[in-house]
Protein backbone atom coordinates (compact mmCIF):
# COMPACT_ATOMS: atom_id res chain seq x y z
CA UNK A 1 0.00 0.00 0.00
CA UNK A 2 1.42 3.58 -0.78
CA UNK A 3 2.51 5.78 1.93
CA UNK A 4 0.15 8.80 1.54
CA UNK A 5 0.69 12.07 3.47
CA UNK A 6 -1.51 15.39 3.56
CA UNK A 7 0.11 18.47 4.52
CA UNK A 8 -2.01 21.26 5.98
CA UNK A 9 0.17 24.37 4.82
CA UNK A 10 2.44 22.70 2.89
CA UNK A 11 3.23 25.37 0.94
CA UNK A 12 5.56 27.58 2.76
CA UNK A 13 7.42 27.03 5.80
CA UNK A 14 7.99 24.15 7.83
CA UNK A 15 4.82 22.65 6.02
CA UNK A 16 6.99 22.85 2.65
CA UNK A 17 10.53 21.32 3.93
CA UNK A 18 7.82 18.37 5.42
CA UNK A 19 6.39 17.77 2.33
CA UNK A 20 9.51 17.67 0.79
CA UNK A 21 11.30 15.88 2.93
CA UNK A 22 8.53 13.01 2.90
CA UNK A 23 8.65 12.51 -0.52
CA UNK A 24 12.45 11.74 -0.50
CA UNK A 25 10.61 9.02 2.39
CA UNK A 26 8.71 7.97 -0.16
CA UNK A 27 5.28 9.65 0.67
CA UNK A 28 2.99 10.20 -1.85
CA UNK A 29 2.24 14.22 -0.26
CA UNK A 30 -0.85 16.45 -0.65
CA UNK A 31 0.22 19.76 -0.26
CA UNK A 32 -2.85 21.74 1.52
CA UNK A 33 -2.41 25.56 0.85
CA UNK A 34 -5.58 28.21 1.67
CA UNK A 35 -3.96 30.65 -1.16
CA UNK A 36 -0.82 31.12 -2.20
CA UNK A 37 -1.25 28.58 -5.28
CA UNK A 38 1.88 29.45 -6.63
CA UNK A 39 4.11 28.33 -3.40
CA UNK A 40 2.31 25.36 -3.07
CA UNK A 41 2.56 24.52 -7.08
CA UNK A 42 6.52 25.00 -6.43
CA UNK A 43 6.99 22.30 -3.60
CA UNK A 44 4.89 19.86 -5.54
CA UNK A 45 6.77 20.84 -8.48
CA UNK A 46 10.00 20.32 -7.03
CA UNK A 47 8.90 16.62 -5.78
CA UNK A 48 7.90 15.84 -9.28
CA UNK A 49 11.00 16.68 -10.22
CA UNK A 50 13.11 14.34 -8.19
CA UNK A 51 10.30 11.58 -8.76
CA UNK A 52 7.79 11.41 -6.51
CA UNK A 53 4.37 11.72 -6.24
CA UNK A 54 2.42 15.16 -5.71
CA UNK A 55 -0.44 17.48 -5.66
CA UNK A 56 -1.46 20.87 -4.73
CA UNK A 57 -5.03 20.99 -2.68
CA UNK A 58 -6.72 24.25 -2.03
CA UNK A 59 -8.64 24.39 1.52
CA UNK A 60 -8.84 26.73 4.10
CA UNK A 61 -8.85 24.24 6.94
CA UNK A 62 -11.13 26.95 9.22
CA UNK A 63 -13.67 25.84 6.55
CA UNK A 64 -15.14 22.20 7.57
CA UNK A 65 -16.29 21.87 3.82
CA UNK A 66 -13.53 22.53 2.43
CA UNK A 67 -11.87 19.74 4.77
CA UNK A 68 -13.47 16.83 3.98
CA UNK A 69 -13.02 17.91 0.40
CA UNK A 70 -9.46 18.56 0.85
CA UNK A 71 -9.54 14.44 1.99
CA UNK A 72 -12.25 13.47 -1.13
CA UNK A 73 -9.62 14.95 -3.09
CA UNK A 74 -6.91 13.16 -1.74
CA UNK A 75 -8.93 9.97 -1.73
CA UNK A 76 -9.52 9.95 -5.84
CA UNK A 77 -5.66 11.43 -6.34
CA UNK A 78 -4.04 9.59 -4.34
CA UNK A 79 -5.37 7.21 -2.44
CA UNK A 80 -6.44 6.37 1.50
CA UNK A 81 -4.37 8.50 3.83
CA UNK A 82 -1.79 6.72 6.17
CA UNK A 83 -0.02 10.33 7.82
CA UNK A 84 -1.73 13.25 8.22
CA UNK A 85 0.13 16.12 9.29
CA UNK A 86 -1.38 19.20 11.36
CA UNK A 87 0.85 22.32 10.56
CA UNK A 88 -1.72 24.81 9.36
CA UNK A 89 -1.17 27.45 11.47
CA UNK A 90 -1.75 31.25 11.94
CA UNK A 91 -0.72 33.83 14.47
CA UNK A 92 -1.58 37.31 14.50
CA UNK A 93 0.12 41.10 15.19
CA UNK A 94 0.87 41.37 19.55
CA UNK A 95 -1.78 42.43 21.16
CA UNK A 96 -2.77 42.00 25.27
CA UNK A 97 -5.80 40.07 25.96
CA UNK A 98 -7.45 43.76 27.18
CA UNK A 99 -7.46 45.05 24.11
CA UNK A 100 -8.53 41.19 21.95
CA UNK A 101 -11.96 41.17 20.22
CA UNK A 102 -14.04 37.77 19.78
CA UNK A 103 -13.64 38.09 15.94
CA UNK A 104 -9.74 37.80 15.92
CA UNK A 105 -10.15 34.91 19.07
CA UNK A 106 -12.42 33.35 16.71
CA UNK A 107 -10.55 33.37 13.98
CA UNK A 108 -7.07 31.78 15.39
CA UNK A 109 -8.88 28.71 17.69
CA UNK A 110 -10.95 28.31 14.10
CA UNK A 111 -7.66 27.60 11.99
CA UNK A 112 -5.41 26.51 14.81
CA UNK A 113 -7.99 24.15 16.95
CA UNK A 114 -10.83 23.77 14.65
CA UNK A 115 -9.16 22.92 11.29
CA UNK A 116 -7.15 19.88 13.08
CA UNK A 117 -10.43 18.26 14.94
CA UNK A 118 -11.88 18.39 11.67
CA UNK A 119 -9.01 16.87 9.95
CA UNK A 120 -8.17 14.43 12.61
CA UNK A 121 -11.78 12.88 12.21
CA UNK A 122 -11.40 13.24 8.79
CA UNK A 123 -8.36 10.64 8.89
CA UNK A 124 -9.09 8.59 11.86
CA UNK A 125 -12.15 7.80 9.41
CA UNK A 126 -10.12 6.59 6.99
CA UNK A 127 -7.45 5.01 9.11
CA UNK A 128 -9.49 3.31 11.29
CA UNK A 129 -9.35 -0.85 11.60
CA UNK A 130 -12.89 -0.46 13.07
CA UNK A 131 -13.89 1.19 10.05
CA UNK A 132 -11.84 -1.07 7.47
CA UNK A 133 -8.74 0.91 7.76
CA UNK A 134 -5.24 0.05 7.47
CA UNK A 135 -4.18 2.25 10.13
CA UNK A 136 -2.14 5.46 10.25
CA UNK A 137 -0.37 8.34 12.37
CA UNK A 138 -1.38 12.01 12.72
CA UNK A 139 0.96 14.61 13.80
CA UNK A 140 0.26 17.78 15.19
CA UNK A 141 1.70 21.07 15.13
CA UNK A 142 1.68 22.96 18.49
CA UNK A 143 4.49 25.24 19.42
CA UNK A 144 6.61 25.64 22.34
CA UNK A 145 4.31 29.00 22.74
CA UNK A 146 1.57 26.10 24.44
CA UNK A 147 4.27 26.40 27.55
CA UNK A 148 5.58 29.79 27.24
CA UNK A 149 1.50 31.01 27.10
CA UNK A 150 2.01 32.89 24.14
CA UNK A 151 5.04 34.14 21.86
CA UNK A 152 7.08 35.05 24.72
CA UNK A 153 6.53 38.84 25.93
CA UNK A 154 4.64 40.66 27.07
CA UNK A 155 1.37 41.65 24.99
CA UNK A 156 2.32 39.33 22.70
CA UNK A 157 -0.17 36.73 21.37
CA UNK A 158 -1.88 34.47 24.29
CA UNK A 159 -4.48 33.29 21.91
CA UNK A 160 -1.76 32.15 19.85
CA UNK A 161 -0.89 29.97 23.03
CA UNK A 162 -3.35 29.11 23.98
CA UNK A 163 -4.83 27.18 20.71
CA UNK A 164 -1.64 25.57 21.19
CA UNK A 165 -2.20 24.28 24.30
CA UNK A 166 -5.45 23.15 23.01
CA UNK A 167 -3.36 21.29 20.41
CA UNK A 168 -1.28 19.68 23.16
CA UNK A 169 -4.49 18.58 25.12
CA UNK A 170 -6.36 17.46 21.92
CA UNK A 171 -2.82 15.01 21.43
CA UNK A 172 -3.08 13.87 24.37
CA UNK A 173 -6.82 12.40 24.19
CA UNK A 174 -6.99 11.52 20.26
CA UNK A 175 -4.06 9.58 21.13
CA UNK A 176 -5.79 7.37 23.91
CA UNK A 177 -9.34 7.09 21.67
CA UNK A 178 -7.88 5.65 18.60
CA UNK A 179 -4.81 3.90 19.89
CA UNK A 180 -6.79 0.55 19.48
CA UNK A 181 -7.90 1.73 16.08
CA UNK A 182 -4.05 1.53 14.83
CA UNK A 183 -3.30 4.61 14.78
CA UNK A 184 -0.86 7.11 16.58
CA UNK A 185 -1.22 10.60 17.36
CA UNK A 186 1.77 12.55 18.19
CA UNK A 187 3.05 16.23 18.54
CA UNK A 188 6.25 18.60 17.55
CA UNK A 189 6.11 21.72 19.58
CA UNK A 190 8.85 23.84 17.35
CA UNK A 191 10.36 26.82 19.00
CA UNK A 192 11.25 29.84 16.80
CA UNK A 193 11.51 28.95 13.08
CA UNK A 194 13.00 30.82 9.92
CA UNK A 195 9.78 31.26 8.42
CA UNK A 196 7.28 33.81 7.07
CA UNK A 197 4.74 33.64 10.07
CA UNK A 198 6.64 36.22 12.05
CA UNK A 199 5.98 38.72 9.46
CA UNK A 200 2.42 37.88 8.79
CA UNK A 201 2.13 38.36 12.83
CA UNK A 202 3.48 41.68 13.06
CA UNK A 203 6.89 41.17 13.96
CA UNK A 204 9.09 40.38 10.84
CA UNK A 205 12.48 41.30 13.46
CA UNK A 206 12.11 38.39 15.33
CA UNK A 207 13.85 35.53 14.07
CA UNK A 208 17.12 38.11 14.10
CA UNK A 209 16.20 38.92 17.49
CA UNK A 210 15.27 35.52 19.35
CA UNK A 211 18.67 34.29 18.85
CA UNK A 212 20.25 35.95 21.95
CA UNK A 213 17.23 33.90 24.31
CA UNK A 214 18.02 30.23 22.73
CA UNK A 215 20.82 27.86 24.31
CA UNK A 216 21.83 26.57 21.17
CA UNK A 217 22.26 30.04 19.92
CA UNK A 218 20.26 29.73 16.67
CA UNK A 219 16.61 30.40 15.52
CA UNK A 220 14.70 26.70 13.93
CA UNK A 221 15.53 26.47 9.99
CA UNK A 222 12.29 24.44 8.60
CA UNK A 223 14.23 21.31 8.25
CA UNK A 224 14.75 20.90 11.46
CA UNK A 225 11.27 20.80 12.24
CA UNK A 226 10.33 18.29 9.15
CA UNK A 227 12.87 15.61 10.47
CA UNK A 228 10.92 15.44 13.86
CA UNK A 229 7.83 15.04 12.03
CA UNK A 230 9.25 12.40 9.66
CA UNK A 231 10.91 10.24 12.60
CA UNK A 232 7.46 10.38 14.19
CA UNK A 233 5.67 9.07 10.69
CA UNK A 234 7.63 6.32 10.98
CA UNK A 235 7.82 5.42 14.85
CA UNK A 236 5.73 2.71 15.03
CA UNK A 237 6.05 2.42 19.22
CA UNK A 238 5.66 5.76 19.56
CA UNK A 239 2.00 7.70 20.37
CA UNK A 240 1.60 10.14 22.63
CA UNK A 241 4.75 11.85 22.69
CA UNK A 242 5.49 15.25 22.12
CA UNK A 243 9.04 16.62 20.46
CA UNK A 244 10.10 20.10 21.48
CA UNK A 245 12.36 21.05 19.05
CA UNK A 246 13.21 24.48 20.25
CA UNK A 247 17.12 24.80 20.51
CA UNK A 248 16.78 24.18 24.58
CA UNK A 249 14.23 26.96 25.67
P1 LIG B 1 4.02 29.97 7.53
O1 LIG B 1 5.40 30.03 6.99
O2 LIG B 1 3.28 31.23 7.80
O3 LIG B 1 3.16 29.04 6.55
C1 LIG B 1 1.83 28.82 6.88
C2 LIG B 1 1.26 27.75 5.97
O4 LIG B 1 -0.08 27.48 6.43
C3 LIG B 1 1.14 28.19 4.53
O5 LIG B 1 1.30 27.06 3.72
C4 LIG B 1 -0.30 28.73 4.45
O6 LIG B 1 -0.89 28.64 3.17
C5 LIG B 1 -0.99 27.77 5.39
N1 LIG B 1 -2.23 28.29 5.95
C6 LIG B 1 -2.42 29.38 6.72
N2 LIG B 1 -3.73 29.50 7.05
C7 LIG B 1 -4.36 28.45 6.46
C8 LIG B 1 -5.69 28.01 6.41
N3 LIG B 1 -6.68 28.70 7.01
N4 LIG B 1 -5.98 26.90 5.71
C9 LIG B 1 -5.01 26.19 5.07
N5 LIG B 1 -3.72 26.56 5.09
C10 LIG B 1 -3.40 27.68 5.77
O7 LIG B 1 3.97 29.14 8.90
P2 LIG B 1 5.07 28.21 9.62
O8 LIG B 1 5.96 29.08 10.41
O9 LIG B 1 5.65 27.25 8.65
O10 LIG B 1 4.13 27.46 10.68
C11 LIG B 1 3.63 26.16 10.47
C12 LIG B 1 3.09 25.63 11.79
O11 LIG B 1 4.15 25.63 12.75
C13 LIG B 1 1.97 26.48 12.40
O12 LIG B 1 1.02 25.65 12.99
C14 LIG B 1 2.70 27.30 13.44
O13 LIG B 1 1.84 27.69 14.48
C15 LIG B 1 3.74 26.31 13.92
N6 LIG B 1 4.88 26.94 14.56
C16 LIG B 1 5.70 27.78 13.86
C17 LIG B 1 6.77 28.37 14.51
C18 LIG B 1 7.70 29.30 13.81
O14 LIG B 1 8.53 29.97 14.50
N7 LIG B 1 7.68 29.42 12.50
C19 LIG B 1 7.01 28.09 15.86
C20 LIG B 1 6.15 27.23 16.53
C21 LIG B 1 5.10 26.65 15.87
P3 LIG B 1 -0.74 29.82 2.05
O15 LIG B 1 0.65 29.66 1.50
O16 LIG B 1 -1.80 29.55 1.05
O17 LIG B 1 -0.90 31.11 2.79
Amino acid sequence: MEKVMIVTGGSRGIGAATALMAAKYGFAVAVNYRSNREAADAVVAAIEKDGGRAIAVAADMAVEDDVVALFKTVDEKLGRVTCLVNNAGIVDDPCPVAEMGADRISRMMAVNVVGPFIAAREAVGRMSTEHGGAGGNIINISSAASHAGGGGGAGTYVDYGASKGAIDTFTEGLCREVAHQGIRVNAVRPGVVDTEIHASGGLPNKPKEAPAGIPLGRIGAPEDIAEAILYLAQAEFTTGAFIDVDGGV
